[in-house]
């Protein structure tokens, strides 16, 4: 990193070391937040997704929407102008104070509420026909035990014949095949240059650097797909589709991302 670019970021002696659920809450920074999304182009994202997100959840009749990992607010956002009715939470307050603003550039009040997914429930009330946890953000979490108290808590938050949708990058090629820079981060355009710093089977700390040399860093635990749909299982959900990058069938290796589907009923 160029010497006058500074990283508000602080990962501590050993950044490989850093393996904590609550370390999020350091790693989205302000300069972190800001920078990401003056890059992240909404328009070139809205076309990548196009409009699987939408149709998967009118196909189930959806109405109330969770977005439980609101991030910038680009999901709220999309999902209330196709005529959700969304409620935005995340537990970062950064983020929500920027997912607040971007909300009303484009003319939205976003209802945002900061809330932790371990303890959701506490901060958020009533019942919703779906949760949506988008952008890989449940790789944040790095035990077993806050994976399984989380997915209850969304899980709990759902009427009874509700929906999960929840999307993760595709750690089983990085942990068994390497990581190849052709996969590109399917929401971060060509101004962004992300790759893994360092990739063990319970860490995956990927690199982003930005066109000013500025560098920031997330640590994540790399998920598997199959633990991923087990734990779905096991918390209650009865039926789980993953597809890959949208689509239903796909070569194991191929996708950068699954989008698993997960109904109560
Ligand atoms: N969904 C957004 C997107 O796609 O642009 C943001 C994705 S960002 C990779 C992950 C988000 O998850 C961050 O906003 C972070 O604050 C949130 N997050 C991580 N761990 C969390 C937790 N335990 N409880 C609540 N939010 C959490």
């Amino acid at each position: 990193m160029s010497a006058n670019v500074k990283n508000d970021q602080d990962f501590g002696e050993k950044p490989t070391e850093t393996r904590d659920t609550d370390h999020y809450l350091e790693e989205y920074t302000t300069g972190f937040v800001d920078k990401w999304d003056d890059l992240i182009d909404w328009d070139s994202r809205a076309k990548s997704e196009g409009t699987f997100f939408i149709e998967e959840l009118k196909k189930r009749g959806a109405k109330r929407v969770l977005d439980v990992a609101a991030g910038t607010g680009f999901h709220s956002v999309q999902l209330i102008e196709a005529g959700f009715d969304v409620v935005t939470a995340d537990g970062s307050p950064e983020m929500l104070v920027k997912a607040f603003e971007n909300g009303r550039s484009r003319g939205h009040i976003l209802r945002t509420v900061q809330a932790d997914w371990r303890m959701l429930n506490r901060d958020i009330h009533g019942h919703y026909d779906a949760v949506v946890c988008l952008g890989n953000s449940f790789t944040h979490l790095f035990n077993e035990h806050d994976r399984r108290k989380a997915l209850a808590e969304f899980y709990a938050a759902l009427r009874h014949d509700g929906v999960l949708i929840l999307d993760q990058r595709n750690y089983d090629t990085i942990l068994d095949h390497g990581y190849s820079s052709k996969h590109t981060y399917y929401y971060c355009g060509d101004n962004v240059q992300v790759e893994p710093a360092h990739v063990d089977e319970g860490l995956a700390r990927f690199q982003y650097r930005f066109p000013d040399g500025s560098e920031y860093f997330l640590n994540m635990f790399p998920l598997r797909k199959a633990y991923v749909r087990r734990l779905m299982r096991e918390v209650g959900f009865q039926k789980i589709d993953t597809y890959g990058d949208f689509q239903e069938t796909y070569r194991e290796a191929d996708p950068d991302f699954f989008i698993h589907v997960a109904d109560k009923t």
